[in-house]
Protein backbone atom coordinates (compact mmCIF):
# COMPACT_ATOMS: atom_id res chain seq x y z
CA UNK A 1 0.00 0.00 0.00
CA UNK A 2 1.12 3.41 -0.65
CA UNK A 3 0.13 6.74 -2.03
CA UNK A 4 1.29 7.31 -5.72
CA UNK A 5 2.60 10.38 -7.25
CA UNK A 6 -0.67 11.87 -9.11
CA UNK A 7 0.16 12.88 -12.74
CA UNK A 8 -0.71 16.44 -13.53
CA UNK A 9 -1.31 18.59 -16.79
CA UNK A 10 0.56 18.84 -18.67
CA UNK A 11 2.09 15.24 -18.49
CA UNK A 12 1.43 13.27 -21.53
CA UNK A 13 1.01 10.18 -19.44
CA UNK A 14 -2.57 11.71 -19.25
CA UNK A 15 -3.32 11.90 -22.67
CA UNK A 16 -2.43 8.25 -24.06
CA UNK A 17 -5.53 5.96 -24.77
CA UNK A 18 -5.23 3.10 -22.05
CA UNK A 19 -4.46 -0.21 -22.97
CA UNK A 20 -6.79 -3.12 -21.41
CA UNK A 21 -5.91 -5.09 -18.57
CA UNK A 22 -4.90 -8.45 -19.71
CA UNK A 23 -4.90 -10.54 -16.27
CA UNK A 24 -5.61 -8.94 -13.12
CA UNK A 25 -2.47 -10.50 -12.14
CA UNK A 26 -0.03 -9.31 -8.41
CA UNK A 27 1.14 -6.11 -10.22
CA UNK A 28 -2.52 -5.20 -11.18
CA UNK A 29 -4.10 -5.95 -7.29
CA UNK A 30 -1.13 -3.81 -5.85
CA UNK A 31 -1.52 -0.55 -8.41
CA UNK A 32 -5.30 -0.68 -7.44
CA UNK A 33 -4.85 -0.99 -3.65
CA UNK A 34 -2.14 1.73 -4.41
CA UNK A 35 -4.58 3.80 -6.56
CA UNK A 36 -6.98 3.48 -3.81
CA UNK A 37 -5.12 4.65 -1.15
CA UNK A 38 -3.81 7.60 -3.35
CA UNK A 39 -7.48 8.47 -3.87
CA UNK A 40 -8.06 8.52 -0.04
CA UNK A 41 -4.82 10.68 0.65
CA UNK A 42 -6.22 13.42 -1.88
CA UNK A 43 -9.95 13.22 -0.99
CA UNK A 44 -10.50 12.69 -4.51
CA UNK A 45 -14.23 10.01 -5.45
CA UNK A 46 -12.18 8.73 -8.57
CA UNK A 47 -9.31 7.66 -10.01
CA UNK A 48 -8.11 6.24 -13.21
CA UNK A 49 -4.72 4.70 -13.91
CA UNK A 50 -3.08 7.03 -16.43
CA UNK A 51 -3.41 9.51 -13.59
CA UNK A 52 -0.72 7.88 -11.44
CA UNK A 53 1.18 7.26 -14.95
CA UNK A 54 -0.21 4.13 -15.81
CA UNK A 55 -1.45 3.40 -19.22
CA UNK A 56 -4.62 1.00 -18.18
CA UNK A 57 -8.00 0.80 -18.41
CA UNK A 58 -8.69 0.63 -14.92
CA UNK A 59 -10.49 2.95 -12.08
CA UNK A 60 -11.53 3.45 -8.74
CA UNK A 61 -14.66 5.02 -7.82
CA UNK A 62 -15.16 5.53 -3.54
CA UNK A 63 -17.58 7.83 -1.91
CA UNK A 64 -19.59 7.10 1.21
CA UNK A 65 -22.59 5.41 -1.21
CA UNK A 66 -20.28 3.59 -3.88
CA UNK A 67 -16.64 1.46 -3.84
CA UNK A 68 -16.39 0.46 -7.56
CA UNK A 69 -13.04 -1.00 -8.72
CA UNK A 70 -13.54 -1.31 -12.94
CA UNK A 71 -10.88 -2.72 -14.93
CA UNK A 72 -11.47 -2.64 -18.84
CA UNK A 73 -14.86 -0.93 -18.47
CA UNK A 74 -16.85 -0.63 -21.60
CA UNK A 75 -19.86 1.56 -21.65
CA UNK A 76 -23.25 -0.12 -23.20
CA UNK A 77 -25.83 2.83 -23.03
CA UNK A 78 -25.79 6.16 -22.01
CA UNK A 79 -28.80 8.70 -21.48
CA UNK A 80 -30.34 11.56 -20.71
CA UNK A 81 -27.81 14.92 -20.14
CA UNK A 82 -27.53 17.25 -17.67
CA UNK A 83 -25.36 19.87 -15.96
CA UNK A 84 -22.10 18.86 -13.24
CA UNK A 85 -19.50 20.76 -11.87
CA UNK A 86 -16.33 18.83 -12.08
CA UNK A 87 -13.16 19.11 -10.66
CA UNK A 88 -10.45 16.48 -11.95
CA UNK A 89 -6.73 16.02 -9.37
CA UNK A 90 -5.04 16.13 -12.40
CA UNK A 91 -5.47 19.79 -13.04
CA UNK A 92 -5.58 21.44 -9.43
CA UNK A 93 -7.86 24.34 -9.26
CA UNK A 94 -9.84 23.74 -12.10
CA UNK A 95 -13.76 23.69 -11.91
CA UNK A 96 -15.66 23.18 -15.08
CA UNK A 97 -19.50 22.46 -15.37
CA UNK A 98 -19.70 20.01 -18.43
CA UNK A 99 -22.48 18.08 -19.63
CA UNK A 100 -22.40 14.51 -18.99
CA UNK A 101 -25.48 11.67 -19.63
CA UNK A 102 -27.95 11.04 -16.39
CA UNK A 103 -27.88 7.65 -16.80
CA UNK A 104 -24.68 5.66 -17.71
CA UNK A 105 -25.34 1.47 -18.30
CA UNK A 106 -21.48 -0.32 -18.86
CA UNK A 107 -19.83 -3.12 -18.08
CA UNK A 108 -16.16 -3.76 -16.39
CA UNK A 109 -14.27 -6.90 -14.68
CA UNK A 110 -13.72 -6.84 -11.37
CA UNK A 111 -10.82 -8.57 -9.37
CA UNK A 112 -10.92 -11.60 -10.31
CA UNK A 113 -11.53 -11.05 -13.83
CA UNK A 114 -15.60 -11.73 -14.13
CA UNK A 115 -17.53 -9.20 -15.51
CA UNK A 116 -20.45 -7.34 -14.51
CA UNK A 117 -22.74 -4.63 -15.66
CA UNK A 118 -23.56 -1.18 -13.55
CA UNK A 119 -26.23 1.12 -13.99
CA UNK A 120 -25.25 4.43 -12.81
CA UNK A 121 -27.38 7.59 -12.18
CA UNK A 122 -27.04 11.34 -11.78
CA UNK A 123 -23.57 12.72 -9.83
CA UNK A 124 -22.13 8.72 -10.45
CA UNK A 125 -23.17 8.82 -13.94
CA UNK A 126 -21.04 11.55 -14.10
CA UNK A 127 -18.68 10.51 -12.01
CA UNK A 128 -18.21 7.34 -14.33
CA UNK A 129 -18.23 9.48 -17.18
CA UNK A 130 -15.33 11.41 -15.82
CA UNK A 131 -13.12 8.47 -15.39
CA UNK A 132 -13.96 6.88 -18.19
CA UNK A 133 -12.77 10.53 -20.08
CA UNK A 134 -9.68 9.34 -18.53
CA UNK A 135 -9.15 6.48 -20.21
CA UNK A 136 -8.83 8.11 -23.67
CA UNK A 137 -6.87 10.69 -22.48
CA UNK A 138 -9.76 13.16 -22.51
CA UNK A 139 -9.54 16.09 -19.79
CA UNK A 140 -12.70 18.24 -18.35
CA UNK A 141 -10.73 21.40 -19.73
CA UNK A 142 -10.95 19.62 -23.52
CA UNK A 143 -14.61 20.88 -23.15
CA UNK A 144 -13.71 23.89 -22.47
CA UNK A 145 -15.51 26.40 -25.70
CA UNK A 146 -17.66 23.73 -26.89
CA UNK A 147 -21.71 23.40 -26.14
CA UNK A 148 -20.54 20.80 -23.73
CA UNK A 149 -19.53 22.68 -20.68
CA UNK A 150 -20.52 26.40 -19.65
ZN1 LIG B 1 -10.06 13.67 -13.53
Amino acid sequence: MAVLPLRTLPDPRLRLKAKRVRTVDASILKLIDDMIDTMHHVNGVGLAAPQVGENLTLFVIQTPALELVAVNPEITKQAGQDWYTETCLSIPGRRMTIKRPKLIKFRYQDLNGIWHSAKFHDFYAAIVAHELDHLKGVLITDYLGTSEAR
